[in-house]
């Protein structure tokens, strides 16, 4: 019997209910769905109770019916499964090159295969010749998957429907007289010969999926799938104004791909469920309870051991809210991080603890806790031979009950927790005699918990219906979406099947792309009876790929975008971050981060230079990292981090210069004498890091292999002897000076200057030595952003410096640049004296632009503005790798 549209097909499942009607349908969607209309039916009538008709998925009935049989044998759970499937495997291990290390995607691939075969009734253990190594291997290894599972009395699943037969054959059962088959798409061949037998004993009526004629198709194309799912949800945001929201139906055949953006755009538009089950909308498939945070926290002591102790994983078990050993001192425990991260610590419980331990005995204290330590109750999780599985399961929940896990915090928590539990007590009872390594049972346990998947929100009976292409079959909808119709999603890529040979591919459904098409053609025509009213979508690319169509696309379709920004409608303004960005741009005019001003009292009266560079780079940025002394956390860095070797090459060149200045350097120098001295000031700098193999590899580049490459410093040497040697002096070295001030400058700036070299002919002239990149001549005298050798020379103008006295000064040219020490090939002296103008100009330039930043920030402006005084163009050069970032205004920005 056909009908036009699946509305019409439930109606007539419902009418052949008496009571000694089974009915019996492919899915549990469709049985639970038919199970609600009867009982509105029902009330719409004004019963108030009533028979139910036993209306079950066939899978259901199949394993109801062989428990009442009393069997001897039972049938085989998944994890039992995949137990046997090792043990069968480490009996006739797998040929190269496949690698079999407890590989958990090659069990269920075996298990796959096995339940394929026995649906179309082709023998796993093989009855013919084998055609390809692997298949015999599989045949191997499924004769000896039988024989473990009938030594427990136990059999794959897969059989049932055989079983069922057999027993209903035998009488063994008594079955109703009247059964219904509904909605079977494309039954398997071992359940068409359970069909024929149920025909043989009772009246069987089959009742077939229509082939649906909605009276309105649309075809819409969009650019990608982000644009999809915001249109989708556009629509069926103004469809619910005049459908009831479990009218609306959202079938989409590829459901874990859209699942991130579908939850994504429905909980920002249309929002979370505000109680449980009451959700705007319901995605059939759950959530994995891999993914649940409880879960994760639960799993975090495994990932400890397994995965080498990281500092990360460490500090997530100690701030997770989930562990309620730490809940009081959690936020005291967080300054460990920096700890770490200052000492580059990323690994080892022992070294974390060691180094928390020397830096801050109390913090040690609150990490171990009591009264059993945490080092102690993680000491079993460091075994790396193998346990029996329940011995681990012991371990584990030691380990959460001695430090207070799981602290609940919700209804998700909840559930999350009992079926964790619900895992472990199956794990308990079927891996009992297995003996795993740590690392074995957590890849055992996070893959149990990634096939379990947990329903978070939303009722099958209220809101909008997302579900996929299989459960979609014989629903009913007033209106109906179809999302990601692309080439590879209707029909689907040909099934893998690897372990099954080319003559057994050919006979299974899925295993060639005729058979992938000709079940496409038949769902989609079946999706198209679930509403009177379809729209069909697609994405025209993917990662600027086009896309092709589904063979069943219609030829006429609509082309449509989503434009959030330009083109926003009523549905978009439920996003609260978009509002409140639509808000932000209507008041177009630039809002000051600090706003009312800062009293100026927390202006510093004395800042150096590099802290006045902050300030001009970024007045924002210097309020947060200066005044307020809000600083980023240190990244932990493998190798010797660049910051710090500059600060090892100040210090050494500091000393090497100082001890000689005070033997007054001249022409006259030796220089292998230097030489060797410049080795012993290396010496003595490096004697505490020097057996640390990063830092002896930076050491060959500085000081050179002997009789084989020549390193930096003795080139630098080199240089500056030749230097000596043309009359130029070493004045003084590491010079600080302090009260730097003019009178509109509302602080006084201090700095330290690492050299003053002197010329009897060309004057005086201030160095900075630079490992890194040095600055530009013109982003020193034009576009005044490097502020270091202009206010130098102002210092040394002004008489600031430490121990240099007037009369050495008087009469004399002034000039500052950087030496370079980036590299071998560049070291060299770079004076920044202007070529058009005079340093007496460009001082008075500098001079200006403080005095302006003065005024800005003594009025407690700090706007978040990239060199807001400064002459540059290139004003987005301190946003790059600002860490403030998240806490300015990009939007005010642009
Ligand atoms: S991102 Fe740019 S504007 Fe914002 S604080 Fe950093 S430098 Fe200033």
């Amino acid at each position: 019997m056909t009908y036009s549209d699946n509305e019409s097909l439930q109606k007539a499942i419902l009418g052949k209910f008496r009571p000694s009607t089974l009915i019996l349908t492919s899915g549990e969607r469709l049985a639970r769905q038919l199970k609600h209309r009867f009982r509105l039916s029902q009330m719409a009538v004004g019963e108030t109770a009533w028979a139910m008709p036993q209306i079950m998925s066939l899978n259901a009935w199949l394993h109801k019916t062989w428990k009442m049989a009393w069997p001897e044998y039972r049938p085989l759970n998944h994890l039992s499964r995949l137990v046997i499937w090792q043990e069968a495997v480490n009996l006739s291990p797998p040929p190269p090159p496949i690698d079999w290390e407890g590989d958990m995607s090659l069990l269920e691939s075996l298990d796959e295969s096995y339940a394929v075969l026995v649906r179309h009734e082709i023998a796993p253990e093989g009855r013919g010749e084998p055609y390809t190594t692997l298949s015999t291997w599989r045949q191997k290894v499924c004769q000896n998957f039988e024989r473990l599972a009938s030594i427990q009395r136990a059999f794959h699943p897969a059989h049932l429907p055989d079983c069922v037969k057999k027993i209903i054959q035998r009488d063994e059962i008594p079955i109703p007289k009247q059964i219904v088959l509904a909605a079977f798409e494309a039954p398997s061949p071992i359940e068409e010969k359970l069909f024929d037998v149920l025909a043989h004993k009772a009246s069987v009526c089959r009742l077939d999926l229509p082939t649906g004629k909605p009276c309105r198709i649309r075809a819409v194309i969009l650019p990608d799938r982000d644009q999809e799912v915001k249109w989708l949800v556009e629509q069926v945001t103004l469809d619910a104004q005049h459908i009831p929201l479990n009218g609306i139906g959202v079938i989409v055949p590829d459901l874990e791909l859209y699942l991130p953006y579908l939850r994504n755009t429905l909980n920002e538009v249309i929002g979370p469920s505000l109680v449980d089950n009451y959700s705007a909308f319901n995605i059939s498939l759950g959530e994995p309870l891999s993914h649940q945070s409880l879960v994760l926290a639960g799993l975090l002591p495994l990932r400890l051991a397994t995965e080498g102790e990281p500092r990360q994983v460490l500090l997530s078990l100690l701030l997770s809210p989930y562990y309620g050993r730490w809940a009081e001192v959690r936020d005291q425990i967080a300054r460990a991080d920096r700890i770490w991260r200052e000492n580059s610590v990323d690994a080892n419980i022992d070294h974390l603890l060691r180094v928390a331990a020397s830096r801050d005995p109390n913090l040690f204290y609150l990490i171990e806790g009591a009264p059993e330590r945490l080092s102690n109750v993680y000491a079993p999780l460091r075994t790396r031979s193998a346990r029996r599985v329940p011995d681990w399961i012991n371990i584990l929940e030691r380990f959460w009950n001695e430090l207070g896990f799981p602290v609940i915090a919700d209804q998700i928590d909840t559930s999350s927790w009992k079926y964790l539990k619900d895992i472990l007590l199956i794990f308990k009872k079927d891996l009992r005699k297995i003996s795993l390594t740590l690392y074995q049972f957590h890849e055992w346990l996070k893959y149990a918990l990634a096939r379990e998947t947990i329903h978070t929100q939303g009722s099958e009976h209220a809101g909008i219906q997302i579900v996929g292409l299989i459960e979609s079959r014989g629903l009913s909808f007033e209106k109906v979406y179809v999302l990601g119709l692309a080439g590879t999603t209707l029909p689907r890529p040909v099934r893998p099947l690897p372990l099954l040979d080319p003559e057994e591919r050919g006979k299974v459904q899925g295993g060639t792309p005729e058979s992938q098409f000709s079940f496409a053609k038949d769902a989609f025509q079946h999706l198209l009876a679930c509403a009177p009213d379809v729209t069909l979508i697609r994405p025209e690319q993917e990662g600027g790929e086009p896309l092709s169509p589904s063979p069943f696309w219609p030829d006429s379709q609509e082309s449509r975008t989503v434009d959030l920004w330009n083109e926003p409608n009523g549905v978009w303004s439920r996003i609260v971050w978009l509002s409140s960005a639509y808000e932000g741009m209507k008041q177009g005019e630039h809002v000051a981060p600090c706003d009312p001003p800062l009293e100026s009292s927390y202006l510093p009266r004395t800042i150096s230079v590099s802290e006045l560079a902050i300030a001009l780079a970024c007045p924002f940025r210097f309020l947060m990292e200066k005044i307020i002394n809000i600083q980023p956390l240190e990244q932990v860095e493998y190798g010797v981090h660049p910051k710090v070797f500059g600060s090892y090459i100040h210090r050494l060149l500091g000393l090497f210069g100082r001890s000689l200045c005070e033997q007054g350097l001249d022409e006259s120098v030796d220089q292998e004498g230097l030489q060797e001295f410049l080795k012993v000031c290396v010496d003595q700098m490096i004697r505490n890091v020097a057996q640390n193999p990063q830092w002896s590899v930076e050491l060959r580049r500085w000081l050179g292999e002997r009789d084989k490459t020549p390193g930096l410093l003795d080139q630098w040497l080199r240089i500056e002897i030749e230097r000596l040697r043309k009359g130029w002096k070493w004045l003084k070295v590491e010079s600080s000076f302090s009260g730097l001030s003019f009178p509109d400058w509302p602080f006084s700036v201090s700095g330290r200057i690492d050299r003053i070299d002197y010329h009897p002919d060309k004057g005086i002239v201030v160095w900075d030595y630079k490992t890194g990149e040095i600055p530009s001549k013109k982003s020193v005298t034009t576009d005044l952003i490097e502020p270091q050798i202009p206010l130098y020379i102002l210092a040394l103008k002004e008489h600031k410096v430490a121990g240099i006295t007037q009369n050495r000064l008087e009469d004399r040219t002034f000039s500052g640049g950087y030496i370079s020490l980036k590299k071998w090939s560049s070291i060299s002296h770079q004076d920044y004296t202007p070529e058009k103008e005079t340093w007496e100009v460009v001082l008075k330039r500098w001079q200006e632009v403080v005095s302006d930043l003065g005024k800005l920030v003594a009025a407690g402006q700090y706007p978040a503005e990239p060199y807001p005084v400064s002459r540059t163009d290139k004003k987005e050069k301190p946003c790059e790798y600002c860490p403030y970032r998240p806490l300015c205004n990009p939007l005010l920005r642009t």
